[in-house]
């Protein structure tokens, strides 16, 4: 028996509610701040994502599907969303459009980690980017429609934590001043963070493992080395948030996993949960699309997963709307009333009343039964009886009472009990 890769998932019906919630909700929210859907390709040019991404994080090292096409072309399946989509406003010339540009997607993103709770190889992501702009209100903006979306949602039991990782010029002299600090520790450090310590400093902050996390109490603060600009920026997410009156905790040892982050970055986190289970996270990357060629551009963006969305909204007992049932099943006995059956389910589909038609030769129980377990609210039941009269059984399937009408008043009688419910 084939089953589905490990941490990939199918998404069975029952489940698909909760997704057509999370994504409906997704879209208003862009609707309502201008930001418009943006659809890349699965796959991508592999290095997009080495060298945006940067070497020394899990991602490129560890976690990345890639492969040869039949050409030798190296490819890479989507491994984040921000890449891509700066990718596409270069190829398009986006920057040529009145700056910024805002923009959303949601699709599947691919990552070879180990699979737990609220942690797969292949998830999906909702995200959104404001590009060619680097004011602070659009930081603020970006973790407003964060709030705002996870609201939306009914989700409440959630904080935001900010920091500000600096730029070009102020971020060197901190990486300098994390590597003194930590090389003093060098023996206590977990096999990754002496990793870390040499390619990538700023996640030495970031690990989990107790030992590593006592050494990071005592880091230096990349607060006390931000350049001036960098300091006001950082001022002024904080004063526009306060105005907006979006609570929100600072969290100097917060850098987030991808590399490509300068100033700004922020993660939301459910209350009860640690550190490994954000809801979302995003942040600044004003350096990014100078890295894929294109003129230096600031941008701003986030990105949550769909499924540890929906994984919190169980949590938090929120039920998705139900999606619409057939209103109609329509039971059948004998081969003429059969046709019969045919004939009426083509008429109440061309009525637009969602029909299906028993197949087969089943039993009238078994076909109330079939009914039953689709959740329409009504059965039609024709028998000989019935074909003699030109008359069929309705049967409400809530009250399961029933009563016998022409076979030629079905539909308006459907289309009537449809408008008054
Ligand atoms: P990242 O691209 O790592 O910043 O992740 C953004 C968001 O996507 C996270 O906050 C999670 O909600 C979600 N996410 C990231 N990796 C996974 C994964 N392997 N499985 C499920 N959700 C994920």
């Amino acid at each position: 028996m084939y089953k589905a890769p490990r941490g990939t998932s199918d998404i069975l019906p029952q489940e698909q509610g909760y997704w057509k919630y999370v994504k409906e909700k997704a879209a208003s929210l862009c609707q309502l701040y201008g930001y418009q859907l943006l659809t890349t390709p699965i796959l991508e040019d592999y290095q997009l994502f080495s060298r945006t991404v940067a070497g020394g994080t899990d991602i490129v090292d560890k976690e990345m599907y890639t492969f040869e096409d039949r050409s030798g072309q190296k490819l890479a399946l989507r491994a984040e969303g921000t890449a891509p989509v700066c990718r596409a406003y270069l190829e398009h010339g986006l920057f040529n459009l009145p700056q910024p540009v805002k923009l959303y997607y949601i699709g599947p993103v691919f990552r070879y980690e180990r699979p737990q709770a609220g942690r797969y190889r292949q998830h999906h992501q909702f995200g959104y980017e404001a590009l060619g702009e680097d004011d602070p209100a659009l930081d603020v903006e970006v973790i407003e429609m964060a709030q705002q979306f996870l609201l939306s949602l009914g989700l409440s039991e959630f904080s935001i934590h900010l920091n500000s990782i600096g730029c070009k010029l102020c971020q060197p002299k901190y990486r300098e001043a994390l590597k003194q600090h930590y090389s003093s520790y060098t023996p206590h450090l977990c096999p990754d963070c002496k990793i870390r310590l040499v390619r990538n400093p700023l996640r030495l902050l970031d690990c989990k493992k107790a030992s590593c996390q006592k050494i990071a109490e005592t880091a230096p603060k990349i607060t006390n080395y931000l350049c001036p600009e960098c300091q006001a920026h950082f001022h002024n997410v904080q004063r526009y948030l306060g105005a907006l009156g979006i609570p929100f905790q600072l969290n100097y040892r917060l850098v987030r996993g991808l590399d490509y982050y300068t100033r700004t970055v922020f993660e939301i986190e459910p209350q009860e949960e640690g550190a490994q289970s954000a809801l979302g996270g995003g942040g600044r990357y004003d350096n990014l699309i100078e890295q894929l060629g294109g003129k230096h551009t600031p941008a701003v963006g986030f990105a949550t997963g769909v499924e540890r969305l929906i994984l919190n909204l169980k949590r938090q007992k929120i039920k998705a709307p139900y999606l619409p049932r057939p209103v109609v099943f329509i039971a059948y006995l004998a081969e003429e009333a059969k046709i019969e059956a045919i004939k009426l389910a083509f008429e109440l589909r061309q009525a637009g009343i969602a029909a299906i038609k028993a197949t087969g030769d089943k039993s009238l129980k078994g076909q109330l039964r079939q009914a039953n377990s689709l959740g329409t609210n009504y059965a039609i039941i024709i028998g000989e009886k019935e074909i003699k009269n030109q008359t069929a059984v309705l049967r409400d399937m809530i009250t399961n009472k029933q009563k016998t009408i022409p076979l030629a008043k079905i539909v308006s009688t459907l289309k009537q009990s449809q408008v008054s419910k």
